[in-house]
């Protein structure tokens, strides 16, 4: 029987990067472990391709990333650069700005915003600011509405095959088709392709809007959460980090890592 072999798929805010800093300076030990032992190293995040760009090149990392919540991968050397999961930015924002118009909710997302609001909202600098508003397929809001609307707001996007996820500190808007765990899969299955792998695969991440991957995966770790709201996975094997962001990120890989050999 082949071996299998492992793969780590990683959310970035508030788990491989710390919450407020954005740094993985803490984590700098297990990355560089994976690197020795040639496990890949998976980013699955909502930031968008432009904004991992720039830490993948950072990390020296030759591996797929996922971006906006799984509703987009992209593959930095195929042929077809990028997989798309369900609509594109365009469509999502049309029908978003429509329904907040007929339906007068109360809401802010990116589009709306400039970049100067987006660093200010975020606590990005100016330039990351202008790579977070180059999205493709999903939409960030800050909700300024009450809890019934919000409610129902969710129940008009599932008619347009939509949904809302619950991320650190905004919601986002994409396709029903779209989420990590779907983007998780997908890659077990193609990558690297055409090589077949019997691959062993551990995730982590520390938000609501990480449990699909987590429970995607063989091996889920949550990362306790600086935003308060935890992911409670089902179905899978569970590790608890004991520190928060890049600090629990290093020791848990390493005791992976340990146990593996
Ligand atoms: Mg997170």
């Amino acid at each position: 029987m082949q071996r299998s072999q492992l793969i780590i798929f990683t959310d970035l805010d508030g788990t491989l990067l710390d919450h407020h800093s954005y740094s993985w300076q803490a984590a700098r030990l297990a990355l560089q472990q994976l690197k020795t032992q040639l496990v890949p190293l998976i980013l699955c995040t909502s930031k968008t391709a432009a904004e991992v760009s720039e830490l993948h090149q950072e990390l020296e990392l030759s591996t797929p990333y996922i971006v906006e919540n799984g509703a987009a991968i992209i593959l930095p050397d195929a042929k077809d650069p990028a997989h798309f999961f369900g609509k594109s930015y365009t469509e999502l924002i049309d029908f978003v700005q429509l329904l907040r118009e007929n339906k007068g909710y109360r809401f802010s997302g990116f589009n709306d915003f400039s970049v100067a609001d987006v660093a200010s909202e975020t606590g990005l600098d100016l330039p990351q600011a202008k790579l977070a508003k180059q999205r493709l397929c999903s939409e960030p809001i800050r909700w300024d509405d009450g809890k019934d609307a919000l409610a129902e707001f969710q129940r008009d996007l599932a008619k347009y095959d939509l949904q809302l996820l619950r991320g650190g500190r905004f919601y986002h808007i994409l396709s029903k088709a779209a989420d990590k765990g779907t983007a998780l899969r997908w890659l077990l299955k193609h990558y690297p392709s055409p090589e077949k792998r019997n691959w062993y695969s551990v995730a982590l991440g520390d938000g609501p809007n990480d449990q699909s991957m987590l429970e995607a995966a063989d091996l889920a770790v949550v990362i306790p959460s600086a935003s308060g709201l935890s992911p409670e996975p089902k179905n899978t094997t569970i590790i608890r980090a004991k520190e928060q962001g890049p600090n629990g990120w290093n020791q848990t890989v390493l005791e992976i890592l340990k146990y593996k050999e």
